[in-house]
């Protein structure tokens, strides 16, 4: 509803980069295969790109549109082997003309029959000013002066380092390969498991396979004196291999902070379901930055400190903030949040976010109890900042507000309360994974599959919470022995119950004035609510 108004900003290359345009929407992306030599000395790159996928549907103009950011630049692109001269770019998109090539038309389910781009390209990629907020290649050293190499791009897009489809809701539906060539002295590690790593004339060539579905942006090259150890997981769906790399020097004190790391899958389980890619096995890799959920690779730069940089983000009085890991819990929350669950454009990014906050607190009340994850739920509240809504605008690649993080988890927090069922809760958290188990969604799938299992009509909530930056009002004023209520400052028809601080008591409130009997003696001193209600309360005298 708001949205709109605000689109006249945007430039055609936004609409190309963000929405599933005529060169997009007729083939689907089965796998990537990527081929990169990067040059630390130069700070560029050499690669290559083979994409096989399917034809969903007749292109209309039969232009393909492939995204590779500048400076980096197309050398050579073939379809099946056959060359293909006609090729024009256009910003960051290159528009291939396919001229009077057949395609047999796929359905939705099988691979009957695939098509191979091979694409290859070379160029100086974007480096990063200040990752993982400001994505690129990262090309620095670590403390003994040797060669760190990685890559953060979300939200500026994969795009930024290989030539690929760049739109979140088309992820390879069989995984990606991920060759990298490196000088024998060092380590390259990415997504997925290691298929090959041989050595010859002082290059190093190792290959990573994903065997998942993976978002474009997760798919990550980590390069550097790395060393690793591994361990078993014994969990929901069998053993699962997870397996660390870090820096040759932090070895010790990655073997005693990374302990937390079953910690957390065993939390997470217990409220998520299942990590969502066993195949694939779960890796935490030392990064250049503070860290990304890159899929099955998750990149960590917290310091092998408790806490969000050795801060408590809750600022609670009890310091739960800093009783475990931010990036080992924030990060790989997003393994259910984000990973497994994908949303279809970047607008409605809360998915992932509002999630993976909430996932912090459901960390802190399995270890700690259920009080402590509200105090660290309830402590983020002055984070928020309400100053936009947390739905952005669709088809442009543009998030919506930061408050997707902590009003996100407020609203989720908020959400449970009315539900006011814990069991419940938590197998909508489960039953989500399973339900949208490795697919893309949009924020009103989540929304409805969230009312139809709680039994409650919850749109209203979602409409206020994420579509408005007001903070519903709960007003109330005596009128003899009479308490009257009702909300404002919210979305019409806006109906939330909320229940009495300290009582199994509730009001059933709209934005009509109704009324209750103070006889009780509870409402004589004022209405206090609940604390877990991200809402306000006003006394109209
Ligand atoms: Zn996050």
């Amino acid at each position: 509803m708001i949205i709109n108004s605000i689109n006249a900003q945007f430039t055609h290359q936004d609409t190309l980069r963000g929405s599933n345009g005529p060169g997009r929407d007729w083939w689907d992306v089965m796998t990537y295969k990527i081929d990169v030599t990067p040059d630390f000395d130069t700070k560029s790159i050499i690669g290559s790109t083979e994409i096989t996928f399917k034809v969903t549907k007749q292109p209309k103009n039969m232009m393909m549109q492939i995204d590779l950011q500048k400076p980096l630049s197309i050398d050579n692109v073939s379809l099946d082997g056959k060359k293909i001269s006609k090729i024009k770019r256009e910003g960051n998109v290159y528009w291939i003309n396919l001229e009077k090539k057949k395609f047999n038309i796929s359905g939705s389910g099988g691979m009957e029959q695939v098509y191979k781009l091979s694409i290859s390209y070379h160029g100086n990629p974007v480096v990063a000013k200040r990752p993982p907020w400001d994505g690129g290649w990262i090309f620095t050293k670590d403390v003994k002066g040797r060669p760190w190499m990685s890559v953060a791009c979300q939200g500026l897009g994969a795009s930024a380092w290989y030539p690929c489809k760049d739109y979140q809701a088309d992820e390879p539906d069989f995984g990606a390969l991920v060759t990298m060539k490196v000088p024998d002295t060092l380590v390259a590690v990415s997504n997925g498991k290691l298929v090959s790593d041989k050595t010859e004339n002082n290059m190093r060539k190792e290959v990573w396979g994903i065997t998942n579905p993976i978002n474009n942006y997760n798919i990550i090259p980590y390069i550097g004196k790395y060393v690793n150890w591994k361990e078993t997981y014994e969990g929901e769906k069998g053993k699962l291999e997870c397996d660390y790399w870090v820096l040759d020097y932090n070895l010790e004190k990655a073997k005693e902070q990374f302990k937390q790391v079953p910690m957390m899958l065993k939390a997470f389980e217990h409220w998520f379901g299942p990590y969502p890619f066993y195949e694939d096995g779960y890796k935490l890799i030392e990064a250049p930055h503070l860290g990304m959920e890159h899929q099955s690779a998750v990149a960590y730069g917290n310091g092998f400190k408790n806490g969000y940089r050795g801060r408590d983000l809750s600022g609670s009085a009890a310091g739960w903030g800093l009783k475990w890991d931010f990036i080992i819990v924030h990060e790989s929350g997003h393994e259910w949040f984000a990973n497994n669950i994908t949303t279809v454009d970047i607008a409605d990014m809360w998915v992932h976010e509002g999630f993976t906050n909430y996932s912090e607190t459901l960390f802190t009340e399995y270890y700690y109890g259920k009080e402590a994850g509200s105090d660290y739920c309830i402590g983020t509240r002055k984070l928020i900042e309400n100053d936009k809504p947390i739905v952005g605008p669709y088809g442009v690649n543009k998030e919506g507000s930061s408050d997707m993080y902590y009003k996100g988890g407020n609203m989720l927090h908020t959400i449970r309360q009315v539900i006011n069922d814990d069991e419940k809760f938590r197998a909508i958290l489960r039953g989500l994974n399973s339900k949208f188990y490795h697919s893309v969604v949009t924020t009103n799938q989540i929304e409805s599959y969230m009312s139809e299992q709680s039994g409650k009509d919850l749109s209203k909530i979602f409409d206020q919470y994420l579509r408005t930056t007001k903070i519903p009002e709960l007003e109330y004023k005596y009128t003899g022995d009479n308490m009257y209520y009702r909300w404002s400052n919210c979305v019409q028809g806006f109906n939330m119950p909320v229940k009495l601080d300290g009582i199994d008591d509730w009001l059933k409130a709209t934005t009509e004035w109704k009324t209750v009997a103070v006889t009780a003696g509870i409402l004589k001193d004022g209405l206090k609510i609940d604390r877990n209600f991200y809402i306000t309360v006003k006394k109209i005298e």
